[in-house]
């Protein structure tokens, strides 16, 4: 298995697509829990967390990456972070549950709520930074003992990670940067 999938069931899942095809990974859109079978890695994209809710529960998708988590590395982005959180703050909300934080919806303000920002990423070697976009984005407001935080905006963590999951607030499909997919595509 060498392909990485990235859920298309709503969103901007393209962008995470032609992200990955700039590193020369093979990607393929899942939109039946099947197609899970033959990724070695998954992307959640961003889009409506109330509406991949409802999503998953047509397409019966809750325990497919429920258990393709138990060996393979998944990445959320925006909504697909909430989805992948403990506990969001929207109860039309049923999220995964794979790493342990509590996240809070459109939390970065009404009127203001999509900006651009640069932030450190050490993690991607000494004084590296990361333009990340920000688009009616959650806040995370309580991570676990064992989440990893790899990326702070003004003392909240905005991307973590809790060994093969991944979680981001913002959209590092929409920077032609491929760092972090890259990184993710390693894991
Ligand atoms: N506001 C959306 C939600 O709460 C997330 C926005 C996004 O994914 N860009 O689901």
């Amino acid at each position: 298995r060498h392909t990485i999938g990235i859920l298309a069931l709503q969103g901007d899942f393209e962008k995470h697509a032609e992200q990955l095809t700039s590193l020369n990974i093979e990607t393929i859109q899942v939109r039946k829990p099947e197609t899970l079978e033959k990724c070695r890695g998954l992307i959640i994209p961003g889009g409506e967390s109330t509406t991949l809710t409802k999503l998953f529960d047509i397409y019966g998708f809750y325990e497919p990456i429920r258990e393709f988590s138990r060996n393979h590395p998944v990445m959320g982005t925006c909504a697909g972070m909430i989805m992948l959180a403990a506990e969001a703050d929207d109860y039309r909300i049923s999220p995964l549950s794979l790493i342990d934080i509590s996240v809070r919806r459109n939390a970065y303000g009404r009127q203001i709520n999509s900006f651009v920002t640069n932030v450190d990423t050490p993690f991607l070697g000494e004084s590296e930074t990361f333009r990340a976009i920000f688009i009616r984005a959650p806040q995370i407001e309580r991570v676990g003992p064992d989440v990893e935080i790899l990326i702070e905006y003004k003392g909240n963590p905005v991307m973590v990670r809790n060994k093969n999951i991944f979680a981001l607030a913002f959209h590092p499909e929409l920077t032609h940067d491929p760092r972090i997919h890259q990184y993710f595509s390693e894991a």
